[in-house]
C-alpha cells in the first residue's frame, strides 16, 4: 500500500490540496459543489463521475459546514464503491494448460513490461509460463520480451521480423500445449496509426486461436497508460471494437497526476481492472484493490 500511496501522491496531492484549499471549514452550497466538481474533473475523474460524486456529497451534507477532511473521506468511500465491482483478480485456471492471455494496447502503453511482470509473478506462484512475441514488426519489442524471458525463465516464442502474427500465435499455442505450460501470454502489435491493419491482425490472431480451441483466448487484457488521462477512454472504445476485451491493466500509476482516470473508466465501462503498474521492475505490478486505490487517491 505504501508504494501505491507514493505512486498516487501526485494525483492525490492535486485533489487533497485542492479540496483542503476549498474547505478549511465552509458551508457546502451550490458554489462549493461546483468548485469541487471542477476539481474532480481536472483530476481526470471525468464529467459524469465528478457529477455523481458531488451529487452524493450534496445529498448527505448540503447546507452544512464541512471540512476538507470530511469531503475527502466521503469521496474516498464513494470512489471505493465505484471501484469495488471492477477490482477483480485475474484467476489463472491451472486446468487449462495453457490458460491463454492475449495482451493488447497501443505501443508504449506498457504491454511488454506488463507481460514480463506477469511472467515473473506467475512463475513465483509455481506456474509454467510461456510468452509469444506477437508484435512481429517491432524487433525491439521482441528483444525486450526475450530479456524478460531470460529473467523469468519463461520461453519466448518468436519469429523473424515481419512474420505473420496469427501464424506465430498458432504455433505458440501448439508449443505451449505440447510443453504442458500453465499460461501462454501473447503480446500483440499496437500500431493504432493503422487502425484497420491492427484490427485485421488482432482479429486474425483470435480467429486462429479459436480454431484450435474455441475457448481461447481465455482472457484479453487491454493495457492502458494512466498518464494519457482522458485519452484512455478512446483507447478502450477502439480496442473493444476490435477484440473482446475482458479486463484492464493500468500502468504508470507511479508519478502521474492522472490516476483519477481509473475511477472514470471503472464508472463508464465496468470492465474488471486486474492489475496496476507502479514502476518498471518485475515487482511493480499490483492486484487492483478498490479501497486502497480510493484512499491513495484521496490522500
Ligand atoms: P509497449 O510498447 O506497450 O510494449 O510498452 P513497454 O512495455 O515497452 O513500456 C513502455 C515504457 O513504459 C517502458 O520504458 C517501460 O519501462 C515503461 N513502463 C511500463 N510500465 C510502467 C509502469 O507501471 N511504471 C512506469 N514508471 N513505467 C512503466
Amino acid at each position: 500500500f505504501a508504494r501505491l500511496r507514493d505512486g498516487l501522491s501526485q494525483s492525490s496531492s492535486k485533489l487533497t490540496e485542492g479540496i483542503t484549499g476549498l474547505f478549511l471549514k465552509r458551508k457546502l452550497d451550490d458554489e462549493a459543489l461546483e468548485e469541487l466538481e471542477e476539481l474532480l474533473i481536472t483530476a481526470d475523474l471525468g464529467v459524469t463521475t465528478a457529477a455523481k460524486l458531488t451529487a452524493s456529497l450534496a445529498k448527505e451534507r448540503f447546507g452544512r459546514d464541512v471540512t476538507g477532511e470530511e469531503v475527502r473521506k466521503a469521496f474516498a468511500e464513494d470512489i471505493a464503491e465505484i471501484l469495488e465491482p471492477v477490482a477483480r483478480p485475474l484467476a489463472i485456471d491451472r486446468a487449462k494448460k495453457p490458460h491463454v492471455v492475449l495482451v493488447v494496447g497501443v505501443n508504449g502503453s506498457g504491454k511488454t513490461t506488463t507481460i514480463g511482470k506477469l511472467a515473473h509473478q506467475w512463475r513465483d506462484e509455481g506456474l509454467k509460463v510461456m510468452i509469444a512475441a506477437g508484435d512481429t514488426f517491432r524487433a525491439a519489442a521482441v528483444e525486450q520480451l526475450k530479456v524478460w524471458g531470460d529473467r523469468t525463465g519463461a520461453p519466448v516464442i518468436s519469429r523473424d521480423t515481419g512474420a505473420d502474427a496469427a501464424g506465430l500465435a498458432f504455433d505458440a499455442l501448439k508449443e505451449a500445449e505440447a510443453a504442458g505450460a500453465d499460461v501462454l501470454l501473447i503480446d500483440t502489435a499496437g500500431r493504432l496509426q493503422n487502425k484497420k491493419g491492427l484490427m485485421d491482425e488482432l482479429q486474425k490472431i483470435v480467429r486462429v486461436l479459436k480454431k484450435m480451441d474455441p475457448d481461447t483466448p481465455h482472457d484479453t487484457l487491454l493495457v492502458l497508460d494512466a498518464t494519457v488521462g482522458q485519452n484512455a477512454h478512446s483507447q478502450v472504445e477502439v480496442f473493444k471494437e476490435m477484440v473482446n476485451v475482458t479486463g484492464l491493466v493500468m500502468t504508470k500509476l507511479d508519478g502521474t497526476a492522472k490516476g483519477g482516470v481509473v475511477v472514470a473508466l471503472a464508472d463508464r465501462f465496468g470492465l474488471p481492472v486486474h492489475f496496476i503498474g507502479v514502476g518498471e521492475t518485475a515487482e511493480d505490478l499490483r492486484p487492483f484493490k478498490a479501497e486502497d486505490f480510493a484512499r491513495g487517491l484521496m490522500g
